[in-house]
């Protein structure tokens, strides 16, 4: 998609501070984080959201999910994480590029302010 800022950032249009990278997945630090650890993690492919998932973007999918506990440890957050999918502009989306936030790093109350 032309102009989708996350295709951008696989084609390398726009930077971005990358924490990983495989044949399916990119990670990197999202711009204006809501935690003190705060991770997007996309596809190597441009799907809307999970709801317009299908047989070709949904190994990707797979993948996204099985990477982020590795891509947790690896930030430091062997303690735990979030993972989350904000679908739909409804409930928050704002990039029309699937991705999900990988959060961690809260306060002692777990609260997210
Ligand atoms: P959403 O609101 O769609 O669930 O999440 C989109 C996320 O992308 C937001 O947390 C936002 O801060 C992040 N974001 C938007 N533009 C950029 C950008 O250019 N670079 C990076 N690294 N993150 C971005
Ligand atoms: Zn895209």
């Amino acid at each position: 998609m032309s102009d989708c800022i996350f295709c951008k950032m696989l084609t390398g249009d726009i930077p971005c501070n990358k924490v990983y990278e495989d044949d399916q997945v990119l990670a990197f630090h999202d711009i204006a984080p809501k935690a003190p650890v705060h991770v997007l993690v996309i596809p190597k492919v441009h799907v809307a959201s999970l709801y317009e998932l299908d047989e070709v973007s949904t190994p990707y999918a797979h993948a996204m999910i099985s990477k982020a506990p590795e891509i947790a440890r690896e930030l430091g957050l062997a303690e735990g994480f979030r993972l989350i999918a904000n679908t739909g502009e409804a409930c928050g989306q704002t990039v029309h590029h699937m991705h999900f936030h990988i959060l961690g790093k809260f306060n002692d109350t777990g609260d997210t302010g």
